[in-house]
Parts: C-alpha cells; structure tokens; sequence
C-alpha cells in the first residue's frame, strides 16, 4: 500500500480556467504529489442548465487554451462527459487518488451534486478541499450587521470595501504531472468531440473575428484596458459605440481571470496614478455587482426561472411569437434595439447599455415575459451567466431584489440619441440604415421621404416600420403593471 504522498490527487476544473489565482490547482501542487487535472461535461445531472450554443462555442476555446497551458506546465487536460457525481468517484477510485480539489461554485443544482459527491468520497476516506476562486468574497462572508445576506447594492458595496481582498496566487511554477489509467483513458473524450462549436453552418465567425478565448488573451486584454481604457472609463462605459468597457465578462465567466486579479491590479494602478481614481471606483463596482449577484442566487437559487417578487407571480405577460422573433432577429423597427440584437447574434456579446434598452423592450413594449429575454440571452451570449443574466433581467423586469421600478421604461428613441448621438453603433451594425443622418438614424419613420429615398430606406421593405408604437405600448405595460394585486 502507498502513502498518501505516492498517490496522485485530483484538480476537478469547473469555470476556473486559468493557472494563475486558481487555489484549488496551487493547494493541490503544494502537496507536492502528481498532480491530474480533468474536465467534466455534466449533461446527465438533474438541474444542472446545459450551456447555450454561444457559451459552448467558447468553452471549446477556453477548454483548449487551459490544456495547453497545463501541457506547458507539466500537466494536462482529461476531459469526460456524463454525470460528475459516477465519473469523479470512478476518477478517484481507478486512479487511487488521495484528494481532489476544486474551487466552488454558487447554483442549487451545481452545490447539490459536489455535495453529494464530497459526501461519497468523503465515507471513502478520500480528502476533498474545497477552495474559493470565482468570487471576491464568498456569499455567506458578507453580511449586515444582523447577519443576514444583503438585499440591496450600495451597502453591500460598502461592506465589500471595508474588507481587505486577498492577493491573487501565482500560477504554480511547475506542476508534477501523473499518468492516467487506462481504464480512464479509454472514457476520455477529445475536445473536437465534443460538438461545441458549430460545423453546418458554422455561425461562428463574427465570434472568432472579435474573440479570443483563454486565460493568456483574458490577461492580455486586461492589460490592454488597464493602460488605455480605465482613464474614462466612468464616462465611456456608456457609449456602445466605444470600446470604453473591458469586455472582460467572458473571460470571467469562464474563470480565465480572476476577480481578485482585476481588483489588485487596478488597485496598483491608482496607486501609480492616482487621478485613475474615479474611474477605478467606477469599474471595481461593476465587479462587485458581479459579486453581489453570486450571494443573490446563493441564497435565492430560483433567481433564474422565478419573480423573487411574488408581487409578479400573476403579471398578465403576452404571448406574441412574431414580436419576440422580430426581437431575437433585430427587426423591431427601432434601430438602437436591432442594433443590440445584431451585435449579440454576430459578436455573441452586447453592450450593457444596449442590454438594458433591449431587455426593457421586451418585457415592456412587448409585455414578453421577461425569462424569455434570459433564454434568448443565455443561448447567445458568450458570457452567459446563471447569476447576472439572471439578476439582470429581473432587474429590469422590476421583480428581483434592488430592481429599477417596473414604471422606468425606456425610451428606444431618446436612449439612442442619448447614448449613440451620430448613430455611429447603429451604422457598425444596420448597413440597411448606414446612410441615415444622425437627425434620423433613430426613428426613420420621421424621416422626410427624400431623406428616405436618398439613404436608400424604405420602410416597410429595407427595414421594418415600428412593430409596435412607444406612447401606447408604454401605456400598456404601466396599465398591466397596475392590474397586479394590491396596486390597482
Ligand atoms: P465592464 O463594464 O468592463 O465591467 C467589468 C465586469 O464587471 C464585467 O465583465 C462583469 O463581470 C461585471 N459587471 C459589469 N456590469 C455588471 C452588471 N450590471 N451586473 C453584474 N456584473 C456586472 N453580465 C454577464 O457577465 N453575463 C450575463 O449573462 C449578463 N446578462 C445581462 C443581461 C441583461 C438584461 C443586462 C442588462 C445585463 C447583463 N449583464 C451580464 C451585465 C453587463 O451587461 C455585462 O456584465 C457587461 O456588459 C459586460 O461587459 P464588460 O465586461 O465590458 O463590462
């Protein structure tokens, strides 16, 4: 019989793609034993969302770039698909393995099954470390002063800041790699396999035009943003028309990069400039919302497919497919809305403030359920995520918690001009309304018919008029708003 320092342990990697800040792959280099790293695609286990097409188009990627990195650190990547809860204790058992170690994670369904599995190996006599590596904080470390989870933002913000960030880790410097048993072997899956990325038709390319997956890219436009996109960054992260946000949502969805990395770093950088500071206050908040979002479906899992207002349980949504499919395909009639939903279905991401614009749209001027919205959203978004998709758009539907009140309704029209003044993001996105002057690239049907004729519009055939009209459609929402129960 070997001692626990002859067997090998086990790094299960789940949305924490990276070598740097990763402590569940540091703690396990430290035992100083072969180190075996794996992948699990969980399709059988009951609850756990499948990706959408976008999110597996860039796990494929992201899966890629780690496995390489970890070939280069002496390791690599095994990768299997089933249920994790049969395929980890199989791992365990064929390997002899004395611990497994992962960073945690957030959702019911994705705590019920490492519960379980912590349980089985644990009656086994296997060690499991849990680690904590996706947040800034854990869900449960911040609390008010009665001990409870926040509800709302800004104090929750407050008690972010009176705490201390750990440092991120260095990646570990070389890792005592392990040979895996045959009989695992033969079960591993190669990546191409897997059928993340499309093939016929391959809808991919607008993604790989813009996108560059894993953990060295995510540091490199990190770094990018840090030297040129921070400064202003308060200002700028409103114009979609700009690259003035750090587009880093995938990277951290995906654990490419680690909060605490971001928040480190642009802590260094005010240090060395000070004047960054507003700015740095500005984006480190973003990343605390992130946070704050992880503590909500902690302590709320039915975030995603439930009002956490009950309040909203009986609103009189409508079922109008042709509106919802005019939205998903851009072809509303309101420029800055198709915009939005054309660069998510090229680009696999959107702007925030355009998300904001769209999803009010849908679930106010179309009176469209508002988990609808999410579906779409997290089949198409690269950077769909269970906590903010969904905190996101019960934001807006005016059911979660910290909510903008249902009664705040875009207006398509005045945000684009607001947001996109010469109608630059609009031309990036609706070459059919490029040629448009400013005065009426945001609602064309004012357009005098030589203005049309001239851009080459004609409403009704090159674009589509407004499928519904703004002044009644937001009538319609405040009024259904007012038959729910108690506020009539
Ligand atoms: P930056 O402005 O550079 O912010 C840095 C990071 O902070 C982001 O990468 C993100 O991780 C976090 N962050 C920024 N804004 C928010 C926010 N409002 N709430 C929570 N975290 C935030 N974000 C996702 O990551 N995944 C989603 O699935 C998602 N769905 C959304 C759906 C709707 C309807 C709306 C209105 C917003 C959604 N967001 C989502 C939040 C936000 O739009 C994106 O995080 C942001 O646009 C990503 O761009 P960025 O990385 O350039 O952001």
């Amino acid at each position: 019989m070997s001692s626990d320092s002859q067997k090998p342990v086990l790094v299960w990697f789940r949305d924490d793609h990276r070598l740097s800040d990763n402590p569940a792959l540091s703690a396990a280099a430290a035992t100083g034993s072969q180190v075996l790293c794996f992948y699990v695609l969980d399709d059988e286990s009951e609850g756990i969302r499948p990706l959408g097409a976008a999110a597996c188009w860039w796990l494929h990627g992201s899966l890629k770039a780690l496995s390489e990195t970890l070939e280069r650190a002496g390791s690599s990547l095994l990768i299997l698909k089933g249920s994790a809860l049969d395929l980890v204790e199989s791992v365990v058992r064929e390997t002899g393995a004395s611990a497994v170690y992962w960073n945690r994670r957030y959702g019911a369904a994705e705590i019920a099954v490492d519960s379980a599995i912590k349980k089985r190996l644990s009656d086994a006599g296997i060690k499991v470390h849990s680690c904590s590596g996706r947040l800034l904080h854990e869900p449960w470390e911040i609390t008010n002063q009665a001990g409870k989870p926040f509800q709302v933002f800004t104090p929750y913000l407050r008690a972010v800041n009176a705490r201390s960030i750990k440092p991120p880790l260095p990646a570990p410097r070389r890792l005592k790699g392990g040979v895996w048993p045959r009989s695992i072997l033969d079960r591993a899956i190669p990546l191409t396999e897997l059928g993340l990325e499309p093939s016929f038709p391959d809808w991919a390319g607008g993604m790989r035009q813009v996108w560059e997956r894993g953990e060295h890219a995510a540091q490199a436009r990190f770094s990018r943003f840090i030297e040129t996109g921070l400064k202003g960054y308060a200002e700028r992260r409103d114009l979609p028309s700009q690259e003035g946000s750090s587009r880093l949502s995938p990277h951290l969805r995906f654990g490419e990069i680690s909060p605490r990395q971001v928040w480190h770093a642009v802590m260094n950088a005010v240090a060395a400039e000070p004047g960054l500071g507003p700015d740095a206050e500005k984006f480190l908040s973003e990343i605390a919302w992130r946070d704050f979002t992880y503590q909500l479906l902690h302590f709320h899992p039915h975030l995603p497919d439930k009002p956490h207002s009950s309040r909203f349980d009986n609103f009189p949504w409508i079922q109008d497919r042709p509106s919802l499919k005019a939205w998903q395909k851009g072809l509303t009639g309101y420029p800055i809305v198709d915009a939005g939903m054309r660069q998510l279905w090229q680009t696999g991401w959107m702007h925030n403030r355009v998300r904001m614009i769209t999803a009010s749209f849908l679930v106010k001027h179309l009176l469209t359920d508002w988990r609808q919205g999410e579906a779409w959203f997290w089949d198409t978004l690269v950077d769909a995520d269970p906590a903010n998709n969904a905190f996101s758009w019960q934001w807006i539907a005016g059911s979660g918690p910290d909510s903008a009140p249902f009664h705040r309704i875009f207006n398509p029209v005045t945000q684009g001009e607001k947001f996109d003044p010469e109608g630059d993001y609009i031309r990036t996105f609706m070459p059919e309304l490029s040629q448009l002057p400013p005065g009426f690239v945001h609602k064309p049907w004012e357009a005098p018919p030589a203005v049309l004729r001239e851009a080459g519009v004609v409403l009704g055939e090159t674009y589509p008029k407004p499928i519904v009209p703004h002044g009644p459609a937001r009538e319609r929402a405040l009024e259904a708003f007012r038959s729910l129960r108690g506020l009539a």
